[in-house]
């Protein structure tokens, strides 16, 4: 993978992976559930890890969340997270399914860059909503203060 200094790394889809792309591209955030015996699981894979069922289907969650934890990247950084900095990745407990953990960016809104919230507002239990931003030809998750 080659990137311009000026470009943010992109996710790379896998196989198990691509349909979270596909719906983050419509707006949706969904997660890999198992239609054996309903449990939702991340990261995508092919087989249920509780009941070993290799039949799943891609369910919509709210977009709700809170901040599970959240760490201030320090240098030092490729170049465009460098001209970024300080900025924040927080991992976000969904609300319909508090044992996944998505990581991302708390932002000030959608288009915002990383460095749009104040470190010293970040919160762990603070409630956050998805958002998608728009980079390099991916819909991206990012997240907002449900009250900023
Ligand atoms: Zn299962």
């Amino acid at each position: 993978m080659t990137t311009a200094p000026d470009e943010l790394l992109l996710p790379v889809p896998d196989e198990d992976g691509a349909p979270f792309w596909e719906y983050a591209a419509q707006g949706e955030l969904r997660v890999q559930a198992c239609t054996a015996c309903g449990r939702l699981r991340f990261p995508p894979r092919p087989c249920c890890p509780h009941c070993q069922s290799f039949d799943s289907e891609w369910r919509p969650v709210s977009g709700r969340g809170r901040i599970w934890s959240y760490v201030l990247p320090h240098p030092p950084l490729l170049p465009a997270y460098a001209a970024q900095a300080p900025y924040n990745v927080i991992l976000v407990e969904l609300a319909d399914a508090p044992h996944i953990r998505l990581a991302g960016n708390l932002v000030s809104s959608a288009d915002a860059p990383l460095d749009s919230v104040d470190p010293a507002r970040l919160r762990i239990g603070a409630r956050v909503q998805v958002v998608f931003t728009e980079t390099g030809g991916m819909a991206v998750p990012r997240w907002i203060l449900e009250k900023p």
